[in-house]
């Protein structure tokens, strides 16, 4: 007999977005010559920069030479990706790694879910409430939790409430963690981090010896000078913490795929008696086991990021969503409406008016203007109350999205 992993019962249904689709196509079934305007998207929409799909294409047909095919590559990633990654991320920002402090991977979404299998199932795990669900989801697999309750928090996971009453900055832990999950700046909340604020946690881990597992996905998304784009730009974190960043959002890699992860030569986590142990030597022996690394031409295509010409063409597609998150946030503002994110975050975040639900306040959007955004609480029980729209559209839609709002009647 075939037992299964019992953990995955325990998982609550992919409710969130599968809810959303039900209700707009109900919506648009019922009434069909309505416009539905999606600001829900956590995906990317301009096209591929053009001097990353030639190096794509270039690496393609080097392929087809017998002195340019490549065969399995190394996992880590092709050295030329290392370098530039090295240089480019870090060292412009004075952190200084050596390539093999990194690994090349298909997605942050795979790193972050992967990593857990490397520390003990009965390792204390915290994170920020609302989440990006990844994190929780590959922890109740592995059966590091036990059920969902009533209020929809998981039973032994340590749960970080961000709202605006706390300007959505989690609390230190009341008990000790082991692992604490970060992502700044953040998804879905739109919210940053100081280097001030991240020492507190550097300073937390190094105490506990805990580990910060931080995603970075949205650095590139910065616009004030003085927040971090690393939580390796403040002092004592290499020590304590590992870095998640991806091409997904950055450069439009979302079908494209290309990731990696950073995880310093100083970090160390322990065995049972104490014992400590090389978390990056794990990792490795992880990565190079289970991962064949990505292939030769995506890894090409991730580093043309890195030219002259592909940091001009990524900044311009950054500008652009940029630019209609702080029109949807500054619309949204003069409407009377009570914003978050926005600034340094291709999401906003917005506290539901008259204290309606998010699902309630997602129901009006539809039905009364047509635009269609994501509940704050399908991202944790503290995102009730909330609702997020993301900056991931056209221009065009941006502005007759919110030329709807405005007319929204609370
Ligand atoms: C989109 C996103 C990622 C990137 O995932 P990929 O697998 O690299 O596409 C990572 N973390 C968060 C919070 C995200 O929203």
């Amino acid at each position: 007999m075939a037992i299964i992993n019992e953990n995955y019962l325990k998982l609550k249904a992919g409710y969130l977005f599968p809810e959303i689709s039900k209700r707009v196509k109900k919506y648009s079934e019922e009434n069909p010559s309505k416009k539905i305007i999606r600001l829900g998207i956590g995906d990317v929409t301009l096209p591929l920069p053009s001097s990353i799909v030639k190096a794509l294409k270039d690496a393609s047909d080097e392929m087809s030479s017998s002195g340019g095919f490549k065969g399995y590559g190394p996992e880590q990633g092709y050295s030329f990706l290392l370098e530039a990654i090295l240089e480019n991320d870090f060292k412009a920002r004075n952190v200084n790694f050596s390539t093999d402090e990194i690994f090349v991977s298909d997605g942050s979404k795979c790193d972050t879910g992967n990593i857990q299998e490397i520390f003990s199932l009965d390792s204390k795990i915290a994170v920020t409430d609302p989440v990006y669900p990844v994190y929780v989801d590959t922890n109740v697999m592995a059966g590091r939790t036990g059920n969902s309750g009533i209020d929809g928090r998981y039973e032994n996971l340590i749960y970080l409430p961000c709202s605006k009453e706390n300007g959505f900055e989690p609390d230190l832990p009341q008990e000790r963690v082991d692992l604490i999950y970060l992502c700044y700046p953040n998804n879905p909340t739109g919210t940053t981090i100081t280097k001030e604020k991240l020492k507190v946690w550097i300073d937390y881990a190094h105490k506990n010896k805990s580990i910060i597992l931080y995603d970075a996905a949205y650095e590139a998304f910065i616009q004030d000078k003085n927040l971090p784009h690393s939580i390796f730009e403040v002092d004592g974190a290499k020590e304590v913490a590992m870095e998640f960043r991806s091409f997904s959002k950055t450069a439009g890699f979302t079908g494209t795929r290309c990731a990696f992860v950073v995880i310093p030569k100083e970090l160390m986590g322990y065995t049972g008696t104490g014992e400590k142990i090389s978390i990056n030597q794990l990792w490795s022996r992880r990565h190079t086991t289970k991962f064949n690394g990505v292939s030769y031409p995506i890894q090409k295509a991730a580093a043309a990021c890195y030219s002259i010409e592909g940091k001009k063409e990524v900044a311009a597609n950054i500008e652009y969503y940029m630019s209609n998150a702080s029109k949807i946030k500054t619309s949204l503002e003069s409407f009377g409406y009570e914003v978050f994110g926005g600034e340094n975050a291709p999401y906003i975040w917005l506290k539901t008016p008259k204290n309606l639900s998010s699902w309630e306040f997602f129901d009006k959007l539809l039905s009364e203007v047509q635009v269609v955004g994501t509940p704050g609480s399908g991202f944790g029980p503290s995102g009730e109350g909330y609702f997020r729209l993301s900056a991931f559209g056209s221009k065009e839609n941006v502005i007759e999205a919110i030329e709807k709002i405005k007319n929204l009647k609370l």
